[in-house]
């Protein structure tokens, strides 16, 4: 396999996201399409194509940027002062792929009570940027999701078989696997209070693989939703009527290069500085 991954590093050097070319971006682009085979199993998921700016409103209804660990970026039009920008815009690039889907179909006559599934790829966005040691832990990076859109039993249902089909598919891949009940799949330490609220909740699970030595990393996640998203993002608020979601992620980049690493039988830190053009 010929390829590098070229980090893109801002003026304090920290890596905000990574071109990968040749063979390995061919291979993190195979790696995807099996994963998402995966999850998607025999339902009839929709493909979806996700927008790069996404309105903050429902974000900000749903209390998701209030309880945001980390900062989004938000999008402001050329020539706009800085400060003047921040405070009008509400353009934020996306944070998770699953918001567009909802946003589409949220309060749409397509949501019916059985269920929906779609799924969808987008580059997320989230200020994190990475140094060499905090690898992977990126401002830019793709995300792949499974999002369920209908009755609680059968989207709570079908999302946990979608995320155990996952963890078995990857167990035969990766050793040091194992599942974990919510800590953030992308965000990091400050999260922490964050990850205590989820995990009583148990609104979230994750798959976590060994990284290097010392250090793990989420890989993939199972978030349930309940019908709060859903009533955000259809300006509503929820009532029983309400359609419940959910959404099965992985970090494509992330989890492929854990895979890549495991077939070179290295552990993904050793593997994508080998890779690293720079
Ligand atoms: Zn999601």
């Amino acid at each position: 396999m010929i390829g590098n991954a070229v980090p893109v590093r801002d003026h304090d050097g920290a890596i905000l996201e990574y071109h990968w070319t040749g063979g390995l971006a061919t291979r993190i682009l195979d790696i995807e399409r099996e994963l998402t085979a995966v999850i998607t199993g025999d339902l009839d998921a929709q493909e979806f194509t996700c927008a790069t700016l996404l309105h903050d409103e429902p974000l900000r209804r749903s209390g998701y940027l209030d309880s945001l660990p980390c900062v989004p970026f938000y999008a402001v039009p050329h020539g706009t002062p800085a400060r003047a920008g921040n405070e009008q815009s509400h353009w934020m690039l996306s944070t998770a792929a699953c918001f567009h889907v909802l946003a589409a179909v949220s309060g749409a006559a397509s949501v019916t009570p059985g269920m929906t599934t779609y799924t969808c790829g987008a580059v997320c966005h989230r200020s994190e940027a990475g140094t060499d040691d905090a690898v992977l832990r990126l401002s830019s990076f793709r995300m792949r999701e499974l999002v369920l859109v209908g009755r609680e039993a059968e989207v709570l249902e079908h999302a946990e078989s979608a995320f155990m089909r996952l963890y078995r598919h990857l167990g035969t891949v990766l050793t040091r696997l194992r599942l974990d009940d919510a800590t953030d799949v992308f965000y990091g330490a400050r999260a922490e209070a964050l990850r205590r609220i989820q995990s009583v909740k148990q609104v979230k699970k994750e798959i976590v693989t060994s990284w290097s030595d010392t250090d793990d990393y989420a890989v993939a996640s199972w978030n349930k939703h309940g019908n709060r998203l859903t009533a955000a993002f259809a300006g509503e608020d929820a009532t029983p009527d309400t359609p419940h979601s959910a959404c099965v992620a992985f970090g494509v980049e992330r989890l492929a290069v854990a895979v890549l690493a495991a077939e070179a039988g290295l552990l993904p830190q050793k593997f994508l500085a080998g890779a690293r053009a720079s």
